[in-house]
């Protein structure tokens, strides 16, 4: 009986922990990798990344064998452009994400990057050059150094140093008692919302992927440290293929390109202005989103 409520028992550790967003991806891939769902064919190559061109292919899938989430989307993202998803709750954003990260299988289309299938191609590589800044961030019970650190293993304190500074975060770093030994968690230091973003990003840096997921917070941050933070993801996506899922569209009107995601399928596409011209669901949204901010000034 032990043998079958250990898979069980880490199967709902893996599902609490994508419920809480993309958590360390990471680490949980190296969970899932024991359990060989999604394996590396016998063929498996290198992903070799020149450009960074992302594309998904009338890409379909769904967790259970009858409820299909994503039926059919298309997209490319061009090397070192930024492409927002955009749409109503449980339309599928972050699923694209965890598709991308090769957490599950397509069942129909394909999803390439420079061309390569990532089917085909051996994990290890595809995860490599693809970064991450989740929604929530967990912290481990060490110091900040450490939690920084832990985007590269093996990374000197003098990039560590350099990484935090990139994201923002050194000098708060440094005005603590023990600087980068300072304990965080449960009985240390307690980050903000926005200093937890940015030790993500400072992970980020380290590992400083070609590719990156940028999962936008739900949980608003106040309009500075909003916009703090956003100053800074835009610095750290100069240079890279960026796939911003937003839940705010003022954060994603300079995107290349924004697709909107209903029901599993891409309702419209466009930059900023074209989409507020179509006057559909996009500009819907927006007028809504607009009417929010304004009543919370008021
Ligand atoms: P939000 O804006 O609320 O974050 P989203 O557009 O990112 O939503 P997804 O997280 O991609 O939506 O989820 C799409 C649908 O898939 C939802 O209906 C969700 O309930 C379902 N879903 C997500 N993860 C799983 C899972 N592990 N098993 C079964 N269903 C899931």
């Amino acid at each position: 009986l032990a043998q079958l409520f250990r898979p069980l028992d880490m199967l709902g550790m893996v599902y609490r922990t994508i419920r809480q967003g993309l958590i360390d991806m990471a680490a949980m891939f190296e969970l899932v990798d024991q359990k060989a769902e999604v394996v590396d064919v016998p063929s498996a190559q290198p992903l070799i990344v020149s450009e960074g061109r992302v594309k998904f292919d009338n890409v379909r899938f769904g967790y259970e064998a009858n409820r299909p989430i994503l039926k059919g989307v298309s997209f490319l993202v061009p090397g070192g452009k930024t492409l927002a998803i955009v749409g109503p709750s449980g339309a599928g954003k972050s699923t694209i994400a965890r598709l991308l990260f090769r957490f599950y299988d397509v069942t129909g289309g394909s999803i390439s990057i420079d061309g390569q299938d990532i089917g085909r191609v051996q994990q290890r590589t595809l995860r490599e050059n693809i970064g991450i800044v989740p929604q929530d961030t967990v912290l481990f019970n060490d110091t900040i150094g450490y939690n920084i650190a832990y985007g590269r293993e093996g990374a000197t304190p003098e990039e560590v140093e350099a990484a935090a500074r990139g994201a923002a975060i050194h000098d708060f770093v440094a005005a603590q008692p023990d600087d980068y030994k300072t304990q965080v968690g449960e009985r240390g230091l307690k980050l903000s919302g926005g200093e937890k973003q940015r030790v993500a990003i400072a992970r980020t840096l380290l590992k400083d992927p070609p590719i990156l997921i940028l999962d936008e917070a739900t949980s608003a941050l106040d309009s500075r440290t909003e916009a703090e933070i956003q100053r800074t993801l835009r610095d750290v996506s100069a240079q890279r293929t960026v796939i911003v899922i937003a839940h705010r569209l003022s954060t994603i009107v300079d995107a290349d390109e924004i697709v909107v995601l209903n029901d599993g399928r891409v309702a419209e596409r466009g930059n900023h202005a074209s989409l507020l011209r179509q006057n559909g669901l996009y500009a819907e949204m927006w007028a809504r989103q607009a009417a929010e901010a304004e009543m919370e000034e008021a």
